[in-house]
């Protein structure tokens, strides 16, 4: 499975707006069908099944990464929760959706439940606004790795 069929796949062509970062192994947008303002997925840039289909050097990236885009987040929304949801089910192409939560979510909404945001929140514009301060905070903590 890979191309049309792959949603994470597909993100190759995301439109720039989408985009928070794109290194040599992992990007990171805002996806169709999930453009919650707050909500990223950070993908493997190739086709790999679940976390056990990573490389070492995928595996050895993946950490930083996630710190980065999880604390860039949490700056930007300034949410007292960022969560990092892993299925590996409906797109076993490995990625991570790293959700803000923020305090206008309610309680049986939060954990688990966050996903119902979905259902009634996406809001692609307002999505797509978060990208730049997110973009700039991430490269900025990603410029210290490359010191
Ligand atoms: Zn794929």
């Amino acid at each position: 499975m890979s191309g049309s069929s792959c949603l994470p796949c597909e993100m190759e062509h995301a439109e720039e707006a989408a985009v928070v970062f794109r290194d040599d192994l992992w990007a990171c947008e805002v996806v169709p069908g999930f453009d919650v303002p707050g909500w990223f997925v950070l993908r493997v840039r190739r086709h790999a099944l679940r976390i056990g289909g990573l490389t070492e050097r995928e595996l050895a990236t993946y950490g930083r990464r996630l710190r980065d885009l999880v604390d860039s987040v949490t700056e930007v929304t300034c949410a007292p929760a960022t969560y990092t949801l892993v299925f590996g089910e409906a797109n076993p192409h490995f990625h991570a959706l790293i959700a803000a939560r923020g305090d206008d979510v309610p309680e049986d909404r939060r954990m688990a439940g966050i996903l119902r945001q979905r259902e009634d929140r996406r809001d692609r514009e307002r999505a797509l606004a978060l990208v730049p301060a997110v973009a700039r905070a991430y490269h900025r903590r990603a410029l210290v790795e490359s010191k």
